[in-house]
């Protein structure tokens, strides 16, 4: 496995930021640049020295704190300045109660929109790159990289163009012409590679052994361990959001896996440091039909997800090998949820209802997540009367061509009032 250590390790400041411990064998390692365990080969996640004391003194600390995910410093793996860097400060987004949506889609209980598009460059990544930003000045790189399904690429550029990095970012050639765009603009490097995402990626696997990447962090690779606990964060404002108080249920988007599994991880320490009840929570994993080997996995009773090629208008969820597949499966069960697939007409619906009851306009993958949990409910796995959060993780703006054939202005008329009464545009 390629180690790349800059700066001396020894000395990282990290905040609660312990170790990196195996998420397989448990082996430690001090914190550093590496992503796999040198014994199994399992990937590593953060362990945490968390605050100890009062879950009132905490609570009222975080409340105290900027509002972005920043407040929740002392949870992550950033140093105690973190806020006052020069950083994109992204999260707390708005939690959008949903009435208009909950009554269309026969939901009694509680309904909400955590609605991520409100960030710096309007999807949920700008939330793990900012925790990557920090462990890449640890180490002491000086280029910011990454492998991306179009939304990373715009965080990657925008953050390090922020933080005074350069930047060089790889996406597959064909994305949505918004997130080419948006991954160009900030003025770093922007490579399209002739292949789908997981060609991407295993070219960047290859970059960071060579020489050609020496001084790169690549932020979903070996910065990873960093840049996932980035994740953390919706669960944390979620939570604080509702009062201090768990969702009964939450539909989350799988591209990789990975924000499911730290949505997850957030929520066991909310409970673990008192912040919230410890009662049930159930989650639901959502899917596109043309890159949904986790759901089939699921469907199957399988432990393992079997890759497969992505055929989906939503790009940022096209991942056909899912790192994160297994530890999704195994969060859906335990928690009682489950993972499902919406087609790629059902996600246009979704995404056209969720503009048109509730004035919030996602992206594919908010329209994978709005889709799931109608059909969820549809099927009755998804219980109506319960506090529900789905999330919707970006802004449609950069996914137009996914809406644009079936949607256009009413009528073009000449501008008269005649014109406007015999189209018969009067309500
Ligand atoms: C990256 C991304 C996700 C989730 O990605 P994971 O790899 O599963 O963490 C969800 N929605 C959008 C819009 C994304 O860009
Ligand atoms: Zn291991």
């Amino acid at each position: 496995m390629p180690v790349q250590t800059i700066a001396s390790t020894a000395s990282v400041e990290l905040g609660p930021a312990a170790a990196l411990s195996c998420r397989e064998c448990g082996e430690r390692f001090d914190l550093g640049p590496i992503f796999a365990c040198t014994s199994c080969f399992g990937p590593l996640e953060i362990a945490y020295e968390l605050p100890q004391g009062d879950p009132e003194e905490l609570r009222r600390r975080i409340e105290a704190g900027p509002e972005s995910i920043w407040r929740y410093a002392p949870l992550l793996p950033v140093p105690a300045d973190v806020a006052g860097k020069p950083n994109l400060n992204p999260g707390f987004t708005k939690l959008v109660k949903a009435d208009n949506l909950a009554r269309e889609l026969g939901v009694t209980g509680e309904l909400f929109v955590k609605d991520d598009s409100g960030n710096p460059t309007h999807s949920f990544k700008d939330r793990v790159v900012a925790i990557a930003v920090e462990a890449a000045r640890a180490f002491g790189f000086t280029t910011l990289s990454c492998s991306s399904t179009g939304n990373l690429a715009g965080a990657v550029g925008a953050a390090a163009a922020r933080a005074g990095l350069r930047s060089c970012v790889f996406i597959p050639h064909d994305l949505e012409q918004g997130k080419v765009v948006m991954a160009a603009v900030y003025g770093g490097q922007l490579v399209g590679i002739e292949g789908n995402y997981d060609a991407v990626n295993r070219f960047c696997s290859e970059l960071i052994g060579d020489p050609l990447g020496e001084g790169w962090g690549f932020v979903n690779v070996n910065l990873r361990p960093y840049y996932a606990e980035g994740s953390k964060t919706l669960a944390y404002e979620i939570c604080e959001q509702l009062g201090w108080r768990l969702p009964d249920q939450i539909v989350i988007p799988i591209a990789s896996g990975s924000q499911l599994t730290k949505i997850d991880k957030g929520l066991q320490e909310l409970i673990a440091l008192g912040l919230v009840e410890d009662r049930p929570y159930k989650i639901f994993g959502a899917q596109a039909e043309g890159c949904s080997p986790v759901s089939a996995a699921f469907k199957a009773g399988h432990d393992v997800v079997r890759p497969v090629k992505p055929d989906t208008i939503a790009k940022s969820l096209a991942i056909g090998n899912p790192a994160d597949g297994p530890y999704v499966l195994d969060i859906a069960r335990r928690t009682g949820g489950a993972v499902e697939d919406v087609t790629d007409e059902q996600i246009v619906d979704a995404i056209k209802l969720l503009a048109r009851t509730e004035g919030i306009f996602a992206e594919t993958a908010g329209g994978v997540t709005v889709g799931v949990t109608r059909k969820l409910i549809e099927a009755g796995v998804l219980d109506p009367s319960l506090t529900t959060v789905v999330l919707n993780t970006g802004d449609g703006l950069k996914t137009l061509d996914a809406v644009a054939p079936t949607t256009g202005p009413t009528a073009t008329i000449r501008p008269s009032l005649d014109a406007f009464r015999d189209a018969g545009l009067a309500l």
